[in-house]
């Protein structure tokens, strides 16, 4: 019954894995460590240092460890950078997931989670966006996991896998408790450079675009705490194992936040007051993401616990300071050694 974590060294990754192993799974990791850190996996959690689309790798892993579920996280995921390196975002997700699907079915894995994402909309006529709604992606990070998608539900009607495939919409924030949260270096994503602004890493934070037809100008996004994300993929495995049939679903909470007003709430549980710089608008950038949540709630009864800004900055905030108290920790002890 072990359950199978790519990328369970990454951001979201660990708070996966940490999840898993306090509900008592087995679980084991694949993870290549680009992005990820083994110190983010619990003790006793096996890790392999590799490729998720390494077949024989996964194959071996599978074979070992008895694996009846997969959870497949690992990827790339920044939307401008797939606009520069389009083949790169295809050989990591879409190939990747491939190789990841080939080995699942020679084993004979029942039960796939994968992590898709809201990019696979585009510019979305209809706001808050469904799942029927078309899938027309604006980047080549939204149609690598467009296909990721089609190749999940290929498979399922020839072999008979079961899946859930989850629509991230902006997932943010980091583990109520600061045991994990996003450590990569080189963030581009909106939350985590401002509470690097809010912890003076970064003179300012630039907001990209604030003329769009939005309430105050700026981009409109539906930020979801990591904790609850997680909380939906428990759902989703809990889902799986009493039989759930193949299922597309939306993850988001079903409500948008602008880009300064997260900013604000930033501001507001730091206390400090970093510059805003006003710049133009960001190539690539959709208006308002905001998720129709309802068919998630109703599939999985997920209730999210963390739908509120400020808890989200506060959590992203005290992480943040942690991982600034523990480098700072490490250049004192270099330095005395
Ligand atoms: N954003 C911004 N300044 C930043 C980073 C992001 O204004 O330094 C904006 C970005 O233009 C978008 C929103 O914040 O409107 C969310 O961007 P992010 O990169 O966090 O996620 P995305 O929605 O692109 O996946």
């Amino acid at each position: 019954m072990t359950v199978l974590v790519t990328g369970g060294a990454g951001y979201i990754g660990s708070h996966m894995v940490l999840a898993l192993v306090e509900a008592g799974e087995s679980v084991v990791v694949i993870d290549n460590l680009s992005r990820g850190f083994s110190a983010m996996l619990p003790r006793g959690v096996p890790l392999f240092i590799g490729e998720a689309g390494d077949e024989n790798l996964v194959e071996g892993v599978i074979a070992a460890h008895g694996v009846s579920s997969i959870i497949h996280f690992a990827g790339s995921v920044v939307v401008p950078d797939s606009m520069r390196d389009p083949l790169g975002y295809y050989h990591n997700n879409t190939m990747t997931t491939c190789n990841l699907l080939s080995a699942a079915v020679k084993c004979g894995v029942p039960r796939f989670i994968f992590s898709s994402t809201a990019a696979v909309y585009g510019n979305p006529a209809q706001v808050p966006v469904p799942e029927h709604a078309p899938a027309r992606p604006l980047s080549p990070y939204g149609t690598s996991k467009l296909m990721s998608e089609i190749m999940l539900h290929d498979t399922a009607v020839a072999h008979g896998l079961r899946y859930v495939a989850l629509r991230y919409f902006n997932v943010v924030g980091a583990d109520p408790q600061a045991r994990v949260g996003p450590a990569a270096p080189g963030a581009t994503h909106l939350l985590k450079i401002a509470v690097e602004a809010a912890t003076g890493q970064r003179a300012k934070i630039d907001v990209f675009g604030t003329d769009y037809p939005t309430k105050d100008g700026s981009c409109i996004r539906d930020f979801i705490h990591v904790s609850d994300l997680v909380e939906a993929h428990c759902a989703a495995l809990a889902y799986l194992r009493q039989g759930g049939a193949p299922v597309t679903l939306n993850c988001g909470y079903g409500r948008g936040h602008s880009v300064l007003e997260t900013i604000d709430a930033v501001r507001r549980v730091s206390g400090r007051n970093f510059a805003i710089h006003t710049a133009g608008r960001r190539p690539g950038d959709i208006m308002t993401m905001v998720a129709d949540s309802s068919r998630i709630r109703a599939t999985l009864h997920w209730t999210p616990r963390y739908d509120d800004l400020e808890t989200i900055a506060a959590h992203a905030l005290a992480w943040e300071e942690k991982l600034l108290r523990d480098r700072h920790g490490a250049q004192q002890h270099a330095l005395s050694a």
